[in-house]
């Protein structure tokens, strides 16, 4: 995918609020979600500023002719599995096509305007059937902080190490999650059961694959790109207490299968194309497989992405005080690309398929404000950190995590991601509701 006229930083909108300075959502981005409004069916849409377009109306009222017609009616499903099957060179169609519609000037703009929904009143559904969700493992220094021996394992130069996810608790933004209840190792040693005591979100990119390939087929490193269709923010809520007693030797399970939070919008990879960066780069001798190495990823595989965790208490938020912002990060230092994550993934011709989710693993940085999860900012529970005037080690009931994201480069528009927002509620009292 390479830098078109849809990315012209002069482009505007006649949607006014998408020419705004600091929207996440301005002509330059068009992420696809999956929204209802008024009791509606859930159907696809495109973000501009604070508008949705709704495609389904769009299609009705014949905004979209040609290629762009039909990629636009896999678009307007309940889901986006039809539209990523298609693939990115598809998803370009539609951008160009809803680019030129919604350009300052267009012609469009009267039959436009009514398929316009304010996003404000609109509830977001989860963007794709999601079949499969693996999580990652690509933050060399969240691996270094979260290892018992200071050292990372054995694998981690060779493979984006990884585990099977829970993919029927990956829930949209503003979902609650109710505190789990499990098994933990007390400070004594003693094994408890009861309410998690240590509580954790871990700041994630995810990932959705477009086309996928068929079982026993791997995907090639050059190719990896191409079955990438866009991204979320993802929170993977981590119960420490329960994490920890029950991970080895198999990994985690009841830890983080409670739920996994996503944001809406899926900014397409052709979106992020003026925010590629390089591959992290390595020591030598500790280069990744050849089968995992091209010129291409080398050069371009990255991502250059700020990425933020905002941090709220109920009392904060009954005096009106903002969110605390506890985690700045960047994409661009993580030591695994997306493309690599994939391409292993089909390594061994495990078969991918369209609107499959995978999490990047904690987008964890060097120093101490880019560590993107509670058990690397209080050093495992050891220290306590401080938030709007109280003290917390671990999330406690009612406290609110928000994630956000910006791609910024010179000479080009800056987008964002939307919100991945979610609570934590009072666990369920035993033995169900
Ligand atoms: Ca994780």
């Amino acid at each position: 995918m390479e830098i078109n006229d849809t990315h012209d930083p002069n482009r505007r909108s006649w949607v006014e609020s998408a020419n705004l300075a600091g929207t996440d959502f301005p002509i330059q981005n068009l992420p696809l979600g999956v929204f209802s409004n008024a009791g509606g069916t859930p159907r696809g849409g495109i973000a501009i500023g604070d508008r949705i377009l709704d495609l389904a109306a769009a299609v009705e009222t014949g905004l979209f002719r040609g290629d762009a017609e039909d990629v636009a009616r896999a678009a307007m499903e309940p889901a986006l599995n039809s539209l990523m099957a298609l693939g990115n060179d598809a998803a370009s169609a539609l951008r160009a096509a809803a680019s030129a519609i919604l350009t300052e000037g267009s012609a469009d703009r009267g039959k436009a305007e009514p398929c316009l929904v304010p996003m404000a009143g609109a509830t977001m559904a989860l963007p794709t059937r999601i079949g499969s969700f693996t999580d990652f493992l690509t933050s060399l220094d969240h691996t270094l902080r979260m290892s018992p021996n200071g050292k990372s394992p054995p694998a981690f130069d060779r493979i984006p190490i990884a585990y099977h996810g829970r993919a029927t608790t990956v829930c949209v933004s503003g979902t609650p999650l109710v505190r789990p209840r499990g098994q933990f190792a007390n400070p004594d040693g003693a094994t408890a059961y009861g309410p998690e005591p240590a509580q954790d979100f871990e700041l994630e990119l995810g990932i959705f694959v477009g086309p996928g390939n068929r079982l026993g087929e791997p995907i090639a490193i050059d190719e990896a790109g191409a079955h990438i269709f866009g991204y979320c923010l993802l929170n993977d809520w981590s119960a420490r207490g329960i994490q920890f007693f029950e991970s080895t030797p198999l990994g985690p399970f009841l830890g983080k299968s409670m739920m996994t939070s996503i944001s809406p919008w899926v900014v397409t990879t052709e979106a992020l194309v003026p925010f590629a960066a390089p591959a992290r780069p390595r020591e030598p001798g500790k280069e990744p497989p050849e089968h995992l190495t091209s010129t291409g990823n080398q050069v371009g595989g990255g991502l250059d992405l700020a990425m933020f965790a905002d941090w709220s208490t109920e009392a904060m938020r009954e005096r009106n005080a903002p969110a605390e912002t506890v985690v700045r990060t960047n994409f661009r230092g993580t030591y695994w690309t997306p493309a690599q994550m994939l391409c292993h993934h089909a390594s061994n011709g495990c078969e991918l398929r369209s609107g499959d989710l995978f999490g990047s693993g904690t987008v964890s940085g060097p120093t101490p404000e880019s560590r993107a999860c509670l058990a690397e900012i209080n050093e495992k529970g050891a220290r306590t950190i401080a938030i709007g005037g109280e003290t917390r080690t671990w999330l406690e009931d009612g406290d609110e995590v928000s994630f956000r994201a910006k791609a910024e480069r010179d000479g080009y528009a800056s987008i964002g991601f939307g919100a991945c927002q979610g609570r934590v509620l009072p666990c369920f009292a035993s033995g169900g509701r």
